[in-house]
């Protein structure tokens, strides 16, 4: 490329350091990852997210599974430097003043990209106004709407104060930061045009730079405000603008996104096929997630893979050549991951894990579509394949939001159904999911669950942490399995691809336990006890061919080529110059 993008990236949550509590689950720590990424490849990069001063919450479960939650104390000067600026935005008619903390995300090559945490609680602001940016996804929906105001109109604001004028590309990961053009078009413009001509230019001049990562494949997860909510929170000349854009009724973030955005993708292959499905007008792109290895990499496997693949640091690809890694070494760090996780069972529940039984990890937020107690459908039926074909130890992790109801009750539904199994199969709910749980967890067991209903897993991305530990996944058909998936080589599908099929809850739930069972009985667990070299040789495949290609590194190289991509007239040294003139 002739000449790089300067990048902004806009994202509600993002896991920037284990002891930050800046993030609550997969959308923050895919923007870790992939600013982690823009590090490592030295972009001219800066993220802007809200400071979390209490975090999302730090989960507790009883003797029985009943979660309470806490807001998290932490002491944001310790990990962050607060910045001299300070800018205004207005919210309910009220001046709100904003302050940032920076973070600095080191790359590997020694570059670093920093990342601003943006702080109403400053003595000028209103007491109510202070708490804005405490808790992640608390409140109600009021007060999610301000934060949204904080996050696009503050976080504009700020990176100006701050210096940046020249950003080329400002990527909104998911409709929270989707207030952002509102604030870029009254940049240029204060009030919209009347002109039809002019607005389109405005708005184009806007949708040029602006890039929209979606990441909801249901409607009903899409932020959506209404009208009057709108108009009480919102400054008049962003509500002027959003009746020039059509959005008059409500305020629909994904909507005002798209109309706003000139890339847009969704975060699989899959994905991309049901969001296009969803808004059939736009030309929606796919661009598969994907982890950052080196933040992923268990012990043990990092220091396999100094030895055999000392790029690997540097070079997510290089990856690949773990074919050529003795089946036995990849067995072997393996099982030293598989002792930390055990030693972290110990500590935590005083439970002791059989080191030679067959171990299955499932921890994601603990919410209904992705069915953490689908294994438990016929708990008969578990026993008896434990029975005849060796023993299963299951390990769950995952807090459910504060306000999601059906979610606590799977995280309960889960220990019951370990006492109903009890010395016929472990079952062991850790609390408290968060990076370092998840580095532990999906590196320590023998396979990944995942039970999503497609097609509502949009990509899912602790599989790819499991894959580049060697463990392969036993998984649905959906989101980033559809194109992870090689049976039997780097891992297994439940059941068949169903595209969209919208068989009904009982059924459909029926014939994927049965699935699940049959893959089990037939397939994995003969291969890990009676064919461990072979089961071996699947956690090598998992690493060579999932780890080289389901990273940030490929990501951000492909944000890079489609999405943030300079046209001609923005280029600095556009590419004819280069080539010489005569000859
Ligand atoms: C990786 C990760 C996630 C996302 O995993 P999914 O497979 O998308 O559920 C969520 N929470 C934590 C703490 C993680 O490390």
């Amino acid at each position: 490329m002739s000449s790089e993008p300067r990048v902004a990236y806009l994202s509600m949550e993002i896991a920037l350091h284990p002891e930050v509590p800046s993030y609550s689950g997969g959308l923050g720590v895919l923007a870790g990852d992939t600013v982690r990424s823009f590090a490592d490849l030295g972009l001219r990069a800066v993220a802007v997210t809200l400071a979390h001063r209490k975090g999302y919450f730090s989960q507790s479960l009883d003797e029985r599974g009943r979660q309470s939650e806490e807001p998290v104390d932490w002491d944001l000067s310790e990990y962050l430097q607060a910045m001299e600026p300070r800018v205004e935005i207005r919210i309910e008619g009220r001046p709100v003043c904003l302050r940032a903390w920076r973070f600095r995300v080191l790359g590997q090559g020694g570059s670093h990209v920093p990342a601003y945490l943006l702080d109403t609680d400053l003595p000028e602001n209103a007491e109510q106004d202070r708490r804005l940016t405490d808790t992640l996804y608390g409140g109600d929906e009021h007060y999610r709407l301000c934060q949204e105001v904080v996050l696009g109109v503050g976080g504009i604001r700020m990176l100006r104060a701050l210096g940046y004028g020249n950003i080329d590309r400002f990527h909104l990961n998911e409709g929270h930061a989707a207030l952002a053009v509102l604030e870029l078009l009254t940049e240029g413009k204060e009030e919209p045009p009347i002109d039809g001509v002019e607005l389109l230019a405005a708005v184009n001049h806007v949708r040029n730079r602006c890039v929209f990562t979606t990441h909801t494949p249901v409607p009903a997860g899409h932020d959506q405000f209404s009208g009057a909510q709108a108009r009480s929170v919102l400054a008049p000349g962003f509500i002027r603008w959003l009746g020039a854009l059509g959005e008059r009724w409500a305020l629909n973030m994904t909507d005002l996104a798209l109309r706003t955005c000139h890339f847009v993708n969704g975060v699989a292959m899959r994905h991309g096929e049901v969001s296009r499905g969803m808004f059939p007008h736009y030309p929606i792109r796919s661009i598969t997630n994907g982890i950052h290895p080196v933040t992923w990499a268990s012990d043990a496997f990092g220091e396999l893979f100094d030895r055999h693949i000392p790029e690997w640091r540097s070079d997510s690809y290089s990856l690949r050549y773990a074919v050529g890694i003795p089946t036995a070494e990849i067995a072997s760090a393996h099982e030293r991951s598989k002792l930390a996780l055990l030693k972290h069972v110990r500590e935590v529940t005083g439970r002791e894990l059989d080191p030679e039984a067959f171990t299955v990890g499932f921890a994601r937020r603990a919410t209904a579509y992705k069915r953490a107690n689908l294994i438990f459908r016929e708990p008969e039926r578990l026993a008896e394949i434990v029975r005849d074909s060796g023993p299963i130890q299951l390990v769950f992790a995952g807090k459910a939001h504060p306000r999601d109801g059906e979610g606590k009750a799977l995280i309960s539904q889960i220990f019951e159904a370990g006492e109903a199994l009890r010395g016929r199969v472990e079952v062991i709910y850790l609390p408290q999911y968060d990076m370092r749980l998840g580095r532990l967890l999906c590196a320590g067991c023998d396979a990944w669950l995942n039970t999503p209903i497609p097609p509502l897993e949009a990509s899912g991305t602790s599989g790819m942490k499991a894959a580049l530990n060697g463990v392969p996944s036993l998984s649905v058909l959906d989101g980033w399995w559809v194109e992870g998936c090689v049976e039997g080589i780097t891992g297994w599908a439940i059941g068949a691809d169903e595209g969209e099929s919208d068989l009904s809850g009982e059924d459909r739930d029926a014939r994927h336990a049965a699935a699940l069972y049959d893959k089990l009985e037939t397939a994995v667990l003969p291969l890990y006890y009676q064919q461990p070299m072979r089961y071996a040789e699947i956690m090598r495949s998992a690493i060579a061919l999932n780890g080289s290609f389901f990273n940030t590194q490929r990501m951000v190289l492909q944000y890079l080529y489609d999405a943030y991509a300079l046209r001609a007239e923005e280029t600095e040294d556009p590419a004819s110059d280069w080539f010489p003139t005569s000859g």
